[in-house]
């Protein structure tokens, strides 16, 4: 862990001026620049540029070119594999600036920033590195006077929107695969966390990944992203963020080349405690860690709590209990185990969601409020509300905030059924001792991952994908490089 002192130092070092990454080359947008405000203090940090349709344009033209002449897919894979091992050393070498410069720019506190940015992006580089000279092709089982040989191929030119909670994690889970796979990247940062993804970005051309392989627009999702999700020139199409925007996604794929999307959409993860649970004090604590850290703003945050019945009062009164012991404050202190929330848009929206849940008959038991108003930044207050029905917004709808929905269950079946009751399918949870539950939970609840008598931290040795309305196609372990590669038979008569 670094020292308090070293942190602070790094929290008041200006930041320039932001710019594009094109070709190479750093640029400014052709767009106005958009005010950088720090969830912190409201202050603001600095611009960043934004990308017109026609810098777009170049930045894909240019992935394009890199492609196309082999500067890096047609290396060898041990030279792409030593280029990604040192970007891995470069992001930890800078891993504390990377953090700090994260938080200040979206809220995220610095104890879990330090883990789940820098030492996750890095983690995933190297996982990706170690991987690319181990995928084969395939030879198959056809009869003796024909060969048919399966090989896999990089797709292109891949498009990636990631969003503001993990900019560094979610982007490498993208970056990585793609860059594995030899193939060249154009990437879109959320507005409210774009700087540490700039700063990796010039770490990866100090690394030595050749100019126009890997491209930064930054800008408004509307303009920027919007004319990179219809440029003719990008293969694939990878994205973390909202249903709403998910599905703009796909119309601009059809209005288009019909590139392939894949999606990560969010959740209404549910989170399940029977009262058998081995440890109901330690699940308690758990249940609060998973809404609230990131003050909630975290894609697989377990957002609505499932209690049995005859253990359901006593549980509310430990999580509320465990809640309050969690440290909310500025995002840098250390100690702070709850950060601010990104904006002041993404605060009005949480607040909402509270006010409607208890229009709708719902009980508010803990929070519902801004706080730490004085800072001038965004924070919200841990919020538990219980008696949250299926009809409930909030039992229906992703908050992407530190709001918890609480709601009872007395049987195992209508348990998987208020669980299953969502048109999200990306987590679960179940907390149970008895074994033979847990596999019949793991198996009927509809979620790319189930947590048992956990919740979260699932490392990347795993795939993370969602099902139904959560999106398809999955970041981390091998499988994410399905999205990056194509098959391609060659049929050879001999
Ligand atoms: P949120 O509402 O939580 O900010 P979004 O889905 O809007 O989530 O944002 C995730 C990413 O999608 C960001 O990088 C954002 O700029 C981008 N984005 C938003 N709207 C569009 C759009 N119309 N086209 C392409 N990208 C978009």
């Amino acid at each position: 862990m670094p020292s308090q002192s070293e942190i602070d130092r790094l929290a008041t070092a200006p930041v320039p001026a932001m710019r594009l990454l094109i070709d190479g080359a750093w640029v400014s947008g052709a767009a106005e620049p958009l005010p950088v405000l720090s969830p912190i203090d409201g202050t603001q940090l600095t611009t960043l540029a934004s990308a017109s349709a026609e810098d777009v344009a170049r930045a894909t033209a240019s992935a394009r070119a890199a492609f196309e002449d082999g500067r890096w897919s047609g290396q060898p894979p041990a030279a792409r594999k030593a280029v990604l091992h040192r970007l891995a050393d470069l992001i930890q070498r800078h891993a504390l600036e990377l953090a700090v410069l994260g938080v200040r720019d979206n809220g995220t506190e610095i104890s879990m920033a330090l883990k789940a940015e820098p030492g996750s992006a890095a983690g995933t580089f190297r996982y990706y590195a170690e991987a690319l000279d181990k995928v084969y092709g395939e030879i198959a089982p056809t009869p003796r006077d024909v060969l048919g040989l399966i090989h896999r191929e990089p797709v292109g030119v891949v498009g990636a929107i990631v969003p503001w909670n993990f900019p560094l994690m979610i982007g490498a889970w993208k970056l990585a695969p793609a860059l594995a796979m030899g193939n060249s990247v154009v990437l879109k940062p959320a507005e409210t966390a774009s700087l540490s993804l700039l700063r990796l970005a010039e770490l990866a051309l100090e690394a030595g990944v050749p100019p126009g392989v890997l491209n930064v627009v930054t800008g408004p999702g509307h303009l920027t992203g919007e004319a990179l999700a219809l440029s003719m020139d990008v293969d694939v199409l990878v994205f973390t963020g909202s249903g709403s925007t998910g599905r703009r996604l796909l119309e601009y794929s059809a209005r288009s080349n019909l590139k392939r999307c894949y999606l990560e959409l969010g959740g209404k993860s549910p989170n399940i405690v029977f009262a058998d649970a081995p440890d109901l004090a330690a699940a308690a604590k758990a249940a609060a860690t998973a809404i609230f850290r990131n003050a909630g703003q975290v894609c697989v945050a377990g957002s609505r709590l499932l209690v049995e019945r005859s253990v359901h009062d006593s549980f509310v009164a430990a999580l509320c209990d465990a809640t309050q012991k969690m440290a909310l404050g500025n995002p840098l202190d250390l100690g702070t185990q709850i950060g601010a929330v990104n904006s002041e848009r993404q605060l009005a929206g949480n607040l909402g969601f509270v006010a409607d849940a208890q229009a709708e008959g719902a009980e508010l038991v803990l929070g519902g409020g801004q706080a730490l108003r004085e800072t001038g930044g965004w924070y919200m207050q841990p919020t538990i509300v219980t008696q949250v029905a299926p009809g409930h917004r909030l039992f229906r709808q992703e908050v992407f905030g530190p709001v918890l929905a609480v709601t009872p269950f007395d049987t195992e079946a209508e348990a998987v059924h208020l669980a299953n009751a969502t048109e999200y399918g990306l987590a679960a949870g179940v907390w149970t001792a008895n074994l033979s539950r847990a596999h019949r939970m793991v198996r009927a609840l509809r979620a790319g991952v189930v947590h048992v008598n956990t919740y979260g931290g699932a490392d990347g040795t795993v795939p993370l994908g969602g099902v139904k309305q959560s999106g398809n196609g999955h970041d981390k372990s091998l499988h994410a490089l399905d999205k990056y590669s194509d098959l391609k038979t060659a049929w050879i008569q001999l």
